[in-house]
């Protein structure tokens, strides 16, 4: 059966709203699926904010910031990880494994990422916590709309935007701490000795927080975040998303008809259109009226419904995380039927495990030092008087450690003789901690000939061995 979805209905109330120049207003909460959710905003707030100041040995010439994005020196540092830009590889292999986390989380419970975790819902929901607790909840905040401004009010906006740019200051500044040694900053900042960069830096990074979780809101996760769209291509109909159980639901009567239509042994539905799930949606959705892609899963809706269902003496789940399929099976009265174990779930969650160990290997194969070799292009070889040929490469050794080395090159693969240019001797090549030596390398021959030559470097101790081929070439 042909599934269609729709996010007209969310954008239009968006706009409606807009067009009305009233934002989305939802109403507080309380249940476990909120909880959870101040749960995980404590949790993740907790990380961002503390993590920059943690400490991690590493030794001399090395900082000692856990995490630290060091683009001056061109190193990310991790606890125990350190990326050089010749592991970007890495990187880019963890945001491979992140998006297919991702679109396997997704064909489980649909965007419960953004429902609990996205850093946009976690400040809007913090951002909405103060301005309730300023300016009422949302009964008090629509009738402030288009309202006198007394001075009470006016007094009451003053805090919240106060409050909101204090969270906004904090959050800028806390990401520049990433990027610099945090404590060292803080200090700065304490006595005012602070670059205009980091300043401009700290601004543009609270400004950007005041205006995405004060103002833009719901407009991001429904028409700035490219996840919704994708929605199209990867919605699940067996992904447990919140759903509405309109076949129970339905004919929505209140409380008091539905009990005089039971009395009379006539169909009445579970729902009362109080409207609590509408007026505590972040986004401003019905989920009545059917899925919809601009739907963040929050749950928030799920919560509101089971208080009234507990308060109406009622099973609670006419609102539920609850797959597609379900909803249309229990329309044809059908029994559920779960699976979140199937074809697709199986493949993403292996293709997870794939990155991941692969991800493993590639780390844990890296050394601290690298050999590369570079055939020079024009003249890629040279005959001399004497009847022999001649190549010459650019070889370059790279100490990642943070002590120098002294390394030893010898080639093999043809019987040829090497020159180091400027080091006839061919005397060790010493690297400085944490940098790099190239060096101009000639291989003569008579073997007159192609080949393959494979170029070893070896550390004082034998410890490092580093080896790389390129090829030797007649003419
Ligand atoms: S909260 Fe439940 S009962 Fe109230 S309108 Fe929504 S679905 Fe109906
Ligand atoms: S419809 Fe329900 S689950 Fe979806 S965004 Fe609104 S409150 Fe959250």
């Amino acid at each position: 059966m042909a599934i269609t979805i729709e996010i007209d209905h969310a954008k239009t109330r968006a706009k409606a709203a807009a067009a009305a120049g009233q934002p989305v207003v939802p109403q507080a909460v309380k249940g476990p699926i909120r909880r959870i959710k101040w749960g995980i905003l404590l949790l993740t707030l907790s990380i961002y904010y503390v993590t920059p100041f943690i400490r991690w040995d590493r030794g001399p010439n090395a900082p000692d910031q856990a995490v630290l994005l060091d683009f001056a020196n061109g190193r990310l540092y991790a606890f125990f990880v350190e990326i050089w830009p010749q592991d970007l590889y890495l990187v880019t292999g963890l945001l491979v494994l992140a998006s297919t986390i991702l679109i396997l989380a997704n064909a489980l419970a649909g965007r419960l990422w953004c429902g609990f975790a996205c850093p946009q819902t976690v400040w809007t929901d913090l951002f909405l916590l103060v301005e309730r607790l300023i300016e009422g909840d949302r009964r008090q905040r629509l009738k402030n709309i288009g309202a006198p401004l007394g001075p009470k009010r006016a007094a009451r906006m003053v805090a919240k935007h106060a409050a909101w740019l204090l969270i906004s200051l904090a959050t800028g500044g806390t990401l520049i701490f990433y990027f610099t040694d945090a404590p060292g900053l803080v200090r700065a900042l304490a006595t005012g000795d602070v670059s205009a960069s980091a300043l401009t830096w700290i601004v543009v990074f609270a400004g950007t927080t005041y205006g995405l979780a004060g103002f833009a809101r719901e407009q991001v996760c429904t028409f700035m975040c490219p996840w919704p769209r994708l929605q199209g291509a990867i919605w699940d109909p067996e992904a447990y998303t919140v759903n509405y159980r309109d076949y129970r639901g339905e004919q929505r009567t209140s409380a008091k008809k539905a009990a005089e239509l039971r009395l009379q042994g006539k169909p009445a539905g579970d729902c009362v259109d109080c409207g609590q799930c509408v007026a505590v949606c972040p986004i401003g959705i019905d989920i009545r009226e059917g899925p919809n892609f601009a739907c963040i899963n929050c749950g928030l809706c799920v919560d509101a419904c089971d208080g009234v269902m507990l308060k109406l003496g009622r099973q609670r789940g006419l609102i539920d995380y609850e797959s597609w399929k379900n909803i249309e099976r229990g329309r044809r009265k059908e029994a559920p039927v779960n699976r979140p174990v199937r074809p697709k779930t199986v493949g993403l969650a292996a293709a997870c495990f794939a990155l991941a160990g692969a991800i493993v290997v590639a780390f844990a194969a890296r050394t601290n030092a690298t050999l590369s070799v570079q055939h020079d292009r024009d003249p890629v070889a040279v005959r001399l008087s004497d009847g022999s040929v001649r190549n010459a490469y650019t070889v370059k050794l790279l100490n990642k450690s943070s002590r120098a080395h002294l390394y030893t090159l010898s080639v093999s693969g043809l019987d040829a003789r090497m020159a180091i240019i400027g080091n006839e001797s061919l005397a060790p090549i010493e690297v400085a901690p944490e940098g790099s030596e190239a060096v101009r390398v000639t291989l003569t021959t008579t073997a007159s000939r192609n080949a393959d030559v494979t170029f070893t470097a070896h550390d004082e101790s034998c410890t490092t061995v580093l080896s790389a081929t390129d090829r030797f070439v007649e003419r």
